[in-house]
């Protein structure tokens, strides 16, 4: 039979409304999804990452085959494809379809790839990607030439767009954001009544996967024996149902807050079904306004838990096409320092990275602050080479793809594109940690010292930092007050700072 249209899905591209499949015909279009080694390799990945991305293909090619749908799916460890060309490539070549149609694809080096893959003359069309809820193209229009883009302004607009906690034209509550009341952290106590979320058992399916990860990819970082991630559509759903009656109620309050032994708190977990297109982020936005409505939660909470899905996320992914391919190579502040070994293995007397790092191996996932201020910052401080720090972050959370995850790490965490959108750099002493976390608490380092050798290596570079960049510093309201505290420190403790720094900087390995 004659192939009409081959529909190649991608791996993140499990979207049951998919732009791809819309007017398509299962009595003429087939679809292709192809496991290429190189997806789990150009940066080692995660094994909960590739275990993740795999089983939740296998099973949704299992769901389109039982909505009727022919699928030509290139299993790993059957076809051994080297990357998504190549697969793509041995497909057209079996199956002469007339015409190849695919959904523009969240990574430009795959789009690349792709576009070089194709025979001279076969018709192909990228659709867009109707998951999101703007397009790059609108985003581009609603930027227009701005040299300094910001969130909050385009938040408002889609706030209006999607009609998202609207009084008329006015917000609820009268205010956009309620940050103000979010964000404390847990007191001397730590975290009290710590939800339990769900955990899905993996079926015979992903077994499968875990097994072939385990062989495939035994160097990569991270372990398999905690998977619990959602791997179909119903699994995500159950997934948003238990975080909008659970912890939904109390996600502001403890948004920023850091525990040993909590690697999860309050947060969703879900960015990686919504990467997948599991989930799709207006009906996420609709549940939490729904349940605002229905159960009179607290507004701060739910607006602050729809700023990152309608804002945050949206806005990430309008700045990578914007940006591309500047972004990928970004670096503001001409930082060359490699990345510590430990990011890869925890093995550092720091505690707040060993517990960031730790539990990142452990489950492939860290909360927004985990990854912006501490291993984030840490990164900003030490002066890492922005690039190998997107790598690292890439390879190790399961909800990495470069469309969000670079935007956030060299945009917004590394400031490797100056103020292009955040207004100053992410930087604090150690106070900050010890404010937010326990982490202080058990570590070899003590976060109010600044010179000698127990004082906390993100103090003095943070000092450090400040006097490198004084003068950029002063001129921005929103940093000045730091430069001002800087200036109260004297001469000699200064240069005390310097020289401590300078020995951690030559030395990262070691902290
Ligand atoms: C350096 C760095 C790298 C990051 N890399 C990624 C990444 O690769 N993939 C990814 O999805 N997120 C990334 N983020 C954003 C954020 O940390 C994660 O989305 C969040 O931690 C996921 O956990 P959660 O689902 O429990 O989210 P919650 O904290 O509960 O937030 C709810 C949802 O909002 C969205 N969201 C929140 N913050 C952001 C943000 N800054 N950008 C985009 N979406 C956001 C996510 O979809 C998330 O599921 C990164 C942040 C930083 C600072
Ligand atoms: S003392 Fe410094 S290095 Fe140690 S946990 Fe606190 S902030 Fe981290």
């Amino acid at each position: 039979m004659t192939v009409r249209h081959l529909i190649f899905l991608l791996g993140d591209q499990l979207d049951e409304q998919s732009s791809a499949l819309r007017d398509a015909d299962p009595a003429r279009d087939q679809v292709l999804m192809v496991e290429a080694l190189e997806e789990s390799t150009h940066v080692r990945s995660h094994k909960q990452r590739a275990a993740l991305f795999l089983s939740a293909m296998r099973h949704f090619a299992a769901s389109l085959r039982e909505r009727g749908w022919t699928v030509h799916y290139r299993a790993l460890d059957e076809y051994g494809d080297a990357s998504l060309a190549t697969g793509l490539q041995a497909a057209i070549r079996e199956l002469k379809p007339q015409a190849v149609i695919g959904v523009e694809p969240g990574d430009l080096r795959v789009r690349s790839q792709i576009e070089a893959a194709l025979p001279a003359g076969l018709p192909f069309e990228w659709r867009e990607d109707t998951h999101f809820l703007c397009s790059a193209r609108k985003f581009a229009l609603w930027a227009g030439r701005s040299k300094q883009l910001r969130m909050e302004f385009f938040y408002r607009q889609m706030r209006r767009d999607y009609g998202i906690l609207m009084d008329g034209s006015e917000p609820v509550g009268g205010q956009w954001n309620f940050d103000a009341d979010n964000r404390s952290a847990f007191g001397k106590k730590g975290p009290q009544d710590l939800p339990t979320p769900p955990a899905f058992a993996p079926d015979a399916i992903t077994c499968e996967v875990l097994a072939l990860v385990e062989a495939r990819f035994a160097d990569h970082p991270g372990q398999l024996s905690d998977f619990r991630w959602p791997v179909t559509r119903t699994q995500a759903l159950q997934a948003l149902d238990d975080f909008i009656a659970h912890r939904l109620p109390h996600f502001g309050q403890h948004q920023d807050a850091m525990w040993s032994g909590m690697p999860f708190g309050w947060h969703a977990l879900l960015s990686s079904s919504l990467n997948l297109k599991l989930l799709s982020p207006l009906e996420v936005v609709r549940a939490a306004e729904r349940a605002w409505r229905e159960r009179a939660l607290d507004l701060a909470s739910v607006e602050g838990f729809i700023r990152q899905v309608l804002g945050w996320r949206e806005f990430m992914r309008g700045v990578y096409f914007l940006d591309m391919p500047g972004l990928k190579q970004a670096n503001h502040l001409s930082h060359q320092r490699n990345l510590p070994q430990w990011y890869w293995s925890g093995e550092t007397r720091m505690n707040c990275m060993r517990q960031c790092i730790g539990q990142t191996l452990e489950h492939g996932y860290a909360h927004h602050i985990q990854r912006l201020m501490v291993t984030g910052m840490f990164g900003v401080l030490a002066q890492i080479k922005p690039q190998q720090l997107c790598d690292w972050y890439l390879g190790v959370y399961i909800d990495a793809v470069e469309w969000v995850e670079l935007p956030n790490t060299a945009g917004m965490a590394l400031f490797a594109t100056g103020a292009r959108f955040t207004s100053k750099p992410y930087v604090a002493s150690g106070a900050y940690v010890k404010k937010m976390s326990n982490y202080c608490q058990g570590c070899s380092y003590q976060p109010e010292r600044r010179t000698g050798d127990t004082a906390c290596p993100l103090t003095t570079l943070y000092w450090h930092f400040l006097k490198t960049h004084e003068v950029d510093l002063a001129s921005n309201p929103r940093t000045a007050l730091m430069v001002k505290n800087l200036q109260r420190i004297d001469g000699q403790e200064l240069a005390a700072i310097g020289v401590r720094a300078r020995t951690l900087l030559d030395d990262l390995d070691s902290l």
